[in-house]
């Protein structure tokens, strides 16, 4: 069984960020994990857990004691097995060794460091809170409390980034050697400060730079030995984020605090994202505080074709021809004949699976299968 757990604090809100978070709250940090307990302990996880993942916001916000506290609650809950993930996320402004130290021995084993970009002019613009001299430290730090399974994010298509310097932050982070690297393409969400700086003219990359960042980073983390198992997800052989893998595979997990979603049988579960109004209800118990909706099967069959089809698992044939035939849809055959010519897709041993040319496209092939 799989947990997801969503830390809702960060010390200031990046410019582009639409994730539930809040700055200057950090002084409900120690309700908000009472509630979590409560929701957690109320619920009916069952265990033994083979993951947890604490996103946000910004987990490394948590005092350890804090960290301590909801772990063991999951562990009293429903048990660790013996080879146990546990990941979190960071951002390298809130860490020093001895809080990194305090993580690991808590069982903490894999971390996910924010470092976006090298440049500080770039970070600055996108409201992060730290330069490269601090991301060298806390992943410095990281080794020397013991972890030895570190991931860093870095980000694409940024405003004011040229190719070369998007190419040098890829340098940068491979100087470091992390066992897995990120890479996502920056989004202009609805709402956000970035959204109204681009209506106010801030110009963005074209799609022909975007795109030749991400072709240039694949084949580069390719040569430097991480393979790319994913989209955005590039490790080094046996690094794979457990987590995420195990969801990708339509696995069931559990959703616990604010705005978390976890899809459990058929059932998926959400919750709303007022930090004071989860607070209150979540202190009284898990039910009655989430959103469920029963998925259908072929919602179910969807889903699990997109997320494979966004791994180098790749998706079975017979699979998606048994969904496309169930939604009554005409033949897809020779789309995807077309798009394995131009070299999107493969098919081999009975499976499909995207090229990294074709990761590009992902949007455009998954349309295709859409009746
Ligand atoms: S650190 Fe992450 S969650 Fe926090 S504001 Fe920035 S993008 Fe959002």
């Amino acid at each position: 069984m799989n947990a997801y757990l969503h830390i809702p604090f960060c010390t200031s809100i990046c410019s582009y960020c639409d994730f539930t978070s809040f700055a200057g709250q950090e002084n409900k940090i120690s309700r908000y994990v009472d509630a979590l307990c409560v929701e957690i302990t109320s619920s009916d996880l069952k265990g033994p857990l083979q993951t947890i993942y604490f996103g946000g916001g910004t987990p490394s916000l948590l005092p350890p004691e804090k960290l301590q506290t909801i772990l063991e609650a999951l562990r009293q809950k429903a048990g660790f097995s013996f080879d146990i993930e546990i990941s979190m996320e960071a951002n390298p402004e809130t860490v020093d060794e001895q809080r990194l130290r305090s993580y690991r021995a808590l069982g903490v084993n894999r971390l996910s460091f924010g470092a976006q970009a090298f440049q500080t002019e770039i970070l600055k613009k996108m409201g992060r809170g730290h330069d490269w001299t601090i991301v060298e430290k806390a992943f410095n730090d990281a080794r020397l409390a013991g972890f030895t399974n570190i991931n860093l994010d870095l980000m694409f298509g940024l405003a004011g980034q040229s190719l070369s310097q998007f190419q040098e932050s890829v340098q940068k982070v491979q100087e470091l050697n992390p066992e897995h690297i990120s890479l996502y393409a920056l989004q202009v969400e609805e709402g956000t400060p970035l959204a109204k700086q681009v209506e106010e003219g801030l110009e963005l990359p074209d799609e022909d730079q975007v795109a030749d960042e991400y072709a240039w980073a694949q084949k580069s983390l390719t040569t430097q030995g991480y393979e790319q198992y994913e989209v955005s997800n590039f490790s080094k052989p046996g690094f794979a984020c457990r987590h995420n893998w195990n969801i990708w595979r339509g696995e069931d997990y559990w959703g616990f605090g604010l705005s978390a979603v976890g899809t459990v049988g058929d059932v998926r579960h959400g919750h709303g994202d007022d930090l004071m109004v989860y607070i209150n209800q979540a202190s009284q118990g898990r039910k009655g505080l989430l959103e469920k909706e029963v998925l259908s099967q072929s919602v179910r069959a969807w889903e699990r074709i997109m997320l494979q089809f966004r791994t180098q698992e790749g998706v079975l044939e017979s699979e998606l021809e048994s969904y496309v035939r169930s939604q009554g849809g005409s033949s897809y055959k020779e789309r995807f004949n077309r798009f394995e010519k131009e070299g999107f897709i493969s098919l081999s041993q009975g499976r499909y699976r995207v090229t990294s040319k074709g990761y590009f496209v992902l949007n455009g092939i998954l349309e295709t299968l859409m009746v």
